[in-house]
């Protein structure tokens, strides 16, 4: 093989945003992905039927929607349609009750009642800072924020997640925001899932939760073809076992720590390997993929309108099934998102049959079959739904790690969200992108800011890189249209 500049090992939506942004300098990228097909967290399957693909990882996209990244990568640009849902999350309690978050802030507070105007409070100002408030949170955390509001605003509110539910008092209003910070995946309350829940929340009734039209795969498909189009090549079926297989000036690891390490065998430097052994993983995720014959049959129907639906019940609840699944207790209630892709995208559901896609926070490792857990968890909000379905798989939470070296344990954030390491990610140093190894970097979701779709870790990286390895200190261009360097 010749010696190229840049090659990445891994095509998930970090890599891919790596890849792209070198790719964009002018420099020569091979992306080399040990699956059949690109995408890591984006890919999609026909699992039970050859018309109706199901998202196998992420489905929904409140993150590629406000990022920096995508925002001028301009995936609108590229033919990806971001659809949003009236309803953008529903929390459904007992007694076929459920509170709501619509798009629209106003008919979001009319539904909560009394807590109507605190919602307001909390989430109005984010809305008029969220910019700022989406750059500062999912930065590297070693900038000053680019709009100083930003902190100001989140610091109270972080502490009111921690110390008062931020002053929410109905039932409904505590449940929803809870159900929000859950997405954090760890101990609850926390300062991260505070400001998780802050950001997720209040971007709901911004740019939205969107799901791309034609499911979560298109995101991968634009980024490969803008890496193609800039003489970037992908290798799929590749998995790469060892650092020396790949002739490159700069290797971009879009892999755990444990990946990085595995990799590079004796050659970190026994500090650095003993830091990246501290690296903890958090809970895992265990998933149910459904295909049922018609929409679910919610107690509360307007939850039918609901892009993301969140099963957790009460305030308390969710913060004991969370907290249980984070000290590796295996409860048989556990907290679950769900989506119905075809209430934001008709063209999911094809002569009747659609797709559902749910998963359960578990222990690490777990290894139940989540399918009985997770529809019990839907049965209790929507009974009937068991008649609606036609076939169903499940992906324990040890089989995860089978399907994404980057889940260990089910672990789908790339390492636990902790207050820690959510600055030291994966280790205490200035630069975590850069490791020992001379032109070795990590660009995956165990860097900051962390998990999601939103490319950002891998931006960061190619950012560092490209200035210490190739002496380019200016961003490169993203745009669909741009060339070259600013
Ligand atoms: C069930 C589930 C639901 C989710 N839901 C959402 C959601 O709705 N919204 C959202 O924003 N996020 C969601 N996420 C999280 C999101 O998918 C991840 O945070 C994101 O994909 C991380 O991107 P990444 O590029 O760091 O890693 P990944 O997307 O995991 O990609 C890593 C890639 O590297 C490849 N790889 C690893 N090691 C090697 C090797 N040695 N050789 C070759 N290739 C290798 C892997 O095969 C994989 O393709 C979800 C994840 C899961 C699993």
């Amino acid at each position: 093989m010749t010696r190229v500049d840049v090659a990445v090992v891994g095509s998930g939506p970090n890599g891919l945003a790596a890849a792209v942004t070198m790719a964009r300098a002018g420099l020569t990228v091979h992306v080399h992905e040990q699956a059949a097909t690109i995408g890591g967290g984006l890919r999609a399957q026909a699992l039970f039927d050859a018309e109706v693909r199901h998202d196998v990882c992420a489905a929904v996209h409140p993150m590629a929607a406000a990022s920096a990244f995508f925002r001028e990568f301009d995936l609108a640009a590229r033919g990806v349609t971001l659809l949003r849902a009236p309803i953008a999350y529903a929390h459904p309690l007992d007694g076929g009750a459920a509170a709501l978050a619509h798009h629209d802030l106003t008919e979001t507070c009319e539904g909560l009642g009394p807590d109507g105007r605190r919602w307001r409070r909390l989430m109005a100002p984010l809305m008029r800072h969220s910019t700022g408030v989406t750059d500062f949170l999912l930065s590297s955390q070693r900038s000053l924020p680019p709009d100083f509001a930003a902190p100001l605003l989140l610091g109270p509110r972080v502490l009111g997640h921690l110390l008062r539910t931020n002053g929410l008092r109905t039932e409904a209003g505590r449940a929803l925001l809870t159900g929000v910070a859950a997405h954090a995946m760890g101990r609850l309350p926390s300062a991260p899932a505070g400001a998780i829940a802050l950001l997720l929340g209040h971007l709901a009734h911004a740019t939205g939760w969107p799901l791309p039209q034609g499911g979560s795969v298109r995101i991968a498909d634009a980024l490969a073809d803008d890496l193609r189009a800039h003489g970037g090549t992908v290798h799929t079926d590749r998995r790469i076992t060892d650092l020396a297989e790949l002739d490159a000036r700069v290797i971009m690891l879009d892999t755990t720590p444990r990946g990085l390490a595995a990799l590079a065998g004796d050659r970190l430097p026994p500090r650095y390997r003993r830091a990246l052994d501290r690296y903890r993983y958090g809970p895992g995720a265990a998933k149910a993929d459904f295909l049922v014959g018609g929409p679910i049959p919610w107690a509360a129907p307007e939850v039918g309108r609901a892009g993301t639906v969140h099963l957790g019940g009460t305030r308390p609840a969710t913060i004991a099934t969370e907290n249980a699944a984070v000290r590796g207790e295996a409860g048989e209630e556990p907290f679950v998102l769900l989506v119905d892709p075809a209430v934001t995208d008709p063209g999911r559901a094809v002569g009747g049959r659609r797709p559902v896609w749910a998963y359960a926070h578990v222990p690490n490792g777990d290894t139940r079959d989540p399918v009985p857990l997770i529809t019990r968890r839907i049965e209790r909000y929507a009974p009937g739904f068991t008649d609606t379905v036609i076939a169903s798989r499940g992906v324990s939470a040890a089989a995860y790690e089978t399907y994404n070296p980057n889940y260990p344990g089910g672990d789908i954030g790339a390492g636990a969200v902790t207050l820690t390491q959510s600055v030291f990610r994966p280790v205490a140093a200035w630069n975590p992108y850069r490791t020992p190894l001379p032109g070795v970097y990590l660009c995956s979701a165990s860097t900051p800011p962390g998990p999601g779709v939103h490319g950002m870790c891998g931006y960061f990286a190619a950012r560092a890189a490209l200035h210490r390895e190739f002496d380019v200190s200016t961003a490169p261009r993203l745009g669909p249209c741009d060339r070259g360097a600013r």
